[in-house]
């Protein structure tokens, strides 16, 4: 009975892959297919080392891939689901565990206001979130975005180190001792430069931590020149 209703529904109803748009069963946001190829790109934690912060920060995978498309839909569809779908195929990783420890506060990357009630959510925060949950350790959403800016993608080089002036602060009435000697991870979807994470760091060293580590989603390492 339960299939028969299925069925109906996505005759009437049909469900797309939100990636390649071919046709998924009934409340599916993404393909066998694509679902596949996302698990076999996403990579163990990866050290990045062209970025600008002067802190550690390790990557799921490579920008110039199928997981930055996967991010942008996720974004700017808006696609929560698929949010979660991607989130899932992060936590199979199994080495996160041993990167992350239980002591450790995973603190994610924050969404001003108005941009987090356009979208309905903070992807960085939902990471975040399951991620703690999966290694056992703390989340405290310990920053906010105390004004909007424009999407640091959206900006040249110049731009990107002003765009974010002034833009993180430290959540109000939070435990400081929570944070003392503690080791803290940034958690985004995304770095490029690495401007935000710096940023961001710059707030959180004021907790006096022990250290702060990155971890994204995904990186977009810069293509150094061949040699022929
Ligand atoms: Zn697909």
């Amino acid at each position: 009975m339960l299939s028969f209703i299925k069925n109906l529904l996505s005759i009437f109803l049909p469900f797309r892959c939100h990636v390649c748009k071919s046709a998924t069963e009934f409340g599916q946001v993404i393909c066998p297919g694509c679902r596949g190829r996302l698990s076999q790109i996403l990579l163990p934690p990866l050290p990045v080392s062209d970025i600008r912060c002067d802190f550690a920060v390790f990557t799921l995978s490579r920008y110039d891939s199928f997981v930055s498309d996967i991010i942008r839909i996720i974004k700017y569809r808006p696609s929560f689901r698929l949010l979660k779908v991607l989130t899932e195929e992060c936590l199979h990783q199994g080495s996160l565990r041993s990167l992350i420890k239980p002591e450790d506060v995973l603190v994610p990357v924050p969404m001003h206001l108005e941009r987090l009630t356009t979208r309905g959510f903070n992807q960085a925060e939902y990471l975040a979130e399951k991620l703690a949950g999966h290694c056992r350790c703390h989340f405290s959403p310990a920053l906010i975005r105390s004004r909007h800016t424009r999407p640091q993608a959206d900006c040249d080089e110049t731009e990107r180190l002003t765009n974010l002036d002034r833009a993180f602060q430290l959540a109000p009435g939070l435990n400081r001792s929570a944070f003392y000697k503690r080791k803290i991870w940034l958690i985004d979807d995304v770095a490029t430069t690495g401007t935000t994470m710096l940023k961001c760091a710059e707030e959180l060293k004021t907790l006096l931590p022990a250290e702060v580590s990155g971890l994204t989603v995904s990186h977009s390492f810069r293509r150094s020149a061949r040699t022929i």
